[in-house]
């Protein structure tokens, strides 16, 4: 059976993977095997998200009527249904849904009622807390496929220490990067020199490796120097998969989603208030305003080296009329060209605009010139593919140490 569940923590506490991990040893106790725990991050657009947007989904050997019961007991005895926001749902299937249900939460949005109906056809047991809106994702996680996959052990605290600072010594995490760095992933930010794998939150989660395989993230977790941890559970994960992105074509992008599009810059980047990148990019008539704000931090120089006729790719998703930048392929890249009044032949001295159209004056002898002067500068920067840093980084987001992102589904266009 499939047990999917959703919507169980706050910005105050708790959180829906550690409650799936103390599941999973319940049911254990309970003479109900465990084969596999999944970790599903759905739209990171979904508007009543706490955090990360997760969802988990445990394959499980057993009866189901007793695995529900144990499962809705701890539900109603950890999630935080005190906030208006966290809406539980549990739901458990003989049998997976078919996988379309899972591809529109991760790259779209649902509603409770298209969730219901998904479970109705599996004949699947399910309970929804006050508004059931966590059966959007339970339903998700159970329908979920994934062709791409990747690791996290997630260790989390003990219930006496939930709120208080975390105790994990940083060295121990910049050494458990080096050593088993590129099969784990983004527990540090090495260029920024800042730990990416402590949450700040006061959540159960008291750290989290990412990487290619359970045995790599143990690895990567042998290393850490911490406060005792209460349990640790390996979750196969659909993070670092670009699973949420789809080709699209500017013009016809819908809020909410996330894309890949293929453009030609249209202007250089200005920065504006807080330090945020804009750019703007064409395809045709059409043009898309790019963001790389203020904690994207290096990647903003990546999008001021870009210049105008630049072939490129951006990636991120599309919210209030400007795609936030995940990352970008320069695949041509144009002369970096600037245009400058030319020097008058006769003084030495630079001209000045005449006018629309009107070529160049010299403002000391009255000299005309018709062409400005041409600057080609070299490029500083080189074809290929460039990543925000993992401080910025999104759940969802395939870091460029596990290869060029892939589109799987386009059908949003
Ligand atoms: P948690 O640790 O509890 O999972 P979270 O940050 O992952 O926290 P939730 O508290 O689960 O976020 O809130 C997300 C809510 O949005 C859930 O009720 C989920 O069912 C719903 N949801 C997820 N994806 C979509 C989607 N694509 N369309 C509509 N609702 C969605």
């Amino acid at each position: 059976m499939l047990i999917g569940i959703d919507d169980t923590d706050s910005p105050a506490g708790m959180c829906t993977t550690y409650l799936g991990a103390v599941l999973v040893r319940k049911l254990r106790g309970a003479g109900i095997g465990v084969a596999e725990t999944r970790l599903v991050r759905l739209n990171p657009n979904a508007p009543h998200k706490t955090r990360g947007n997760a969802a988990v989904c445990i394959r499980a050997e057993g009866d189901p009527e007793t695995a529900f019961s144990i499962a809705g007991a701890l539900v109603d005895e950890l999630a935080d249904l005190s906030c208006e926001n966290t809406n539980p749902g549990l739901v458990i299937a003989e049998e997976a849904p078919p996988p379309d249900f899972y591809w529109q939460a991760v790259q779209d949005f649902c509603t409770v009622g298209e969730a219901r109906e998904i479970l109705d056809e599996v004949g699947a047991l399910s309970r929804g807390w006050k508004n059931c809106r966590g059966l959007i994702g339970a339903t998700a996680a159970i329908s979920s496929e994934l062709p791409d996959r990747t690791y996290e052990l997630l260790a989390y605290r003990s219930a006496d220490r939930f709120g208080t600072p975390r105790k994990v010594e940083r060295d121990s995490i910049f050494a458990a990067e080096a050593a088993t760095w590129p099969h784990t992933w983004d527990s540090v930010d090495s260029e920024n020199r800042v730990v990416v794998c402590v949450p700040h939150t006061p959540d159960p989660v008291l750290f989290g490796i990412r990487g290619e395989s359970p045995a790599w993230v143990e690895a990567a977790a042998g290393h850490i120097v911490a406060e005792e941890e209460a349990l640790a559970q390996v979750w196969v994960t659909n993070q670092g998969t670009d699973a949420h992105l789809v080709s699209g074509t500017i013009g016809t992008l819908l809020d909410g989603r996330s894309y890949c599009v293929e453009a030609t810059v249209a202007e250089r980047a200005t920065t504006g208030e807080g330090r945020h990148v804009e750019i703007k990019v064409r395809d045709g008539d059409e043009r898309l305003r790019c963001m790389a704000y203020e904690p994207t931090k290096g990647f903003r120089d990546v999008v001021r080296a870009l210049v105008p006729d630049d072939q490129v790719v951006v990636c991120g998703s599309y919210k209030n009329g400007s795609l936030n930048l995940e990352k970008v392929r320069l695949i041509d890249a144009a002369a970096d060209v600037r245009y400058r009044p030319p020097i008058c032949q006769t003084c030495g001295k630079r001209m000045t605009s005449a006018g629309r159209e009107k070529g160049y004056k010299c403002r000391r002898c009255g000299a005309r010139e018709a062409e400005p002067e041409c600057v080609v500068s070299p490029r500083s920067i080189s074809t290929g593919w460039y990543e925000v840093p993992p401080t910025a980084r999104r759940h969802l987001s395939k870091p460029l140490v596990r290869g060029e992102p892939g589109l799987r589904r386009n059908e949003f266009n």
